[in-house]
């Protein structure tokens, strides 16, 4: 079965269609490695590509790859409510709840004019773009190393590099004062290009930011609950 199409929310004018898995491809997906998860998303969703609009998805922004499992998950799935459980920072109990997946799409926007933003340091233009397939799967087998505050700083400082195309020794270079400068205006440059759903990103992690939760205590004060997004929950097995 195809699943509707869906457009890439970093790309108005690509459309993207999808077929629904089969056992054979989920025991094909079921030989990797559980903690690759940007692999295995490169994979299911190059896999189950129509062939005739196909674009790598290693091309594609993170925020595009979430919304692609999310969109194959919601016209697969029985049940799109999952129970949330969160701790509430205004009355302090934990509150449960169900939410209705469909309505995360009340948080998405596509982006607004080129996938990129020009900056300049210094009177240096660099062009920054949202991180892609191909540097989330890079992240992420460095995050295997280790997660030390060394081996953290390595990603932030690799991420800055891929999303800005610096090499890395440039930004090494840097004096701290020049090096938090970059950081600020890349992350600055990265938020006016939000797209897809609302979703923080921070290091190798990303999570959905959940539409206002009310709190049951109070009827005045809401959560935007965070919930990792792991992409296991999203694709198929068996
Ligand atoms: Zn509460």
């Amino acid at each position: 079965m195809m699943i509707p199409g869906f457009t890439l929310p970093s790309q108005q004018g690509v459309t993207i269609t999808l077929r629904e898995a089969t056992v054979s491809d989920l025991l094909d997906f079921a030989d990797s490695e559980p903690a690759f998860e940007e692999k295995v998303t490169t994979l299911f969703l190059n896999r189950l590509q129509d062939k005739a609009t196909f674009v790598d998805s290693k091309e594609w922004t993170v925020e595009d790859r979430r919304f692609a499992l999310y969109w194959y998950w919601l016209h697969t799935t029985d049940d799109a409510e999952v129970a949330i459980k969160y701790a509430c920072g205004h009355c302090g109990k934990t509150h449960t709840f169900l939410q209705d997946y469909r309505k995360i799409g009340d948080t998405y926007q596509s982006i607004k004019g080129l996938p990129e933003r020009d900056i300049e340091i210094d009177g240096k233009r660099i062009t920054v773009k949202p991180l892609n397939g191909g540097d989330a799967e890079i992240l992420e087998s460095m995050a295997l190393s280790g997660d030390g505050r060394k081996e953290q700083a390595k990603r932030r400082i690799e991420h800055l590099s891929r999303v800005a195309n610096i090499p890395v020794a440039e930004i090494i270079a840097l004096t701290v004062k020049e090096f938090r400068a970059l950081e600020a205006s890349i992350k600055e440059a990265l938020s006016d290009l939000q797209h897809g759903f609302e979703i923080d990103i921070d290091g190798t992690q990303t999570s959905f930011v959940l539409p206002p939760h009310t709190c049951p205590n109070n009827k005045e004060v809401q959560t935007r609950v965070r919930v990792l997004f792991r992409t296991y929950d999203f694709v198929p097995a068996l």
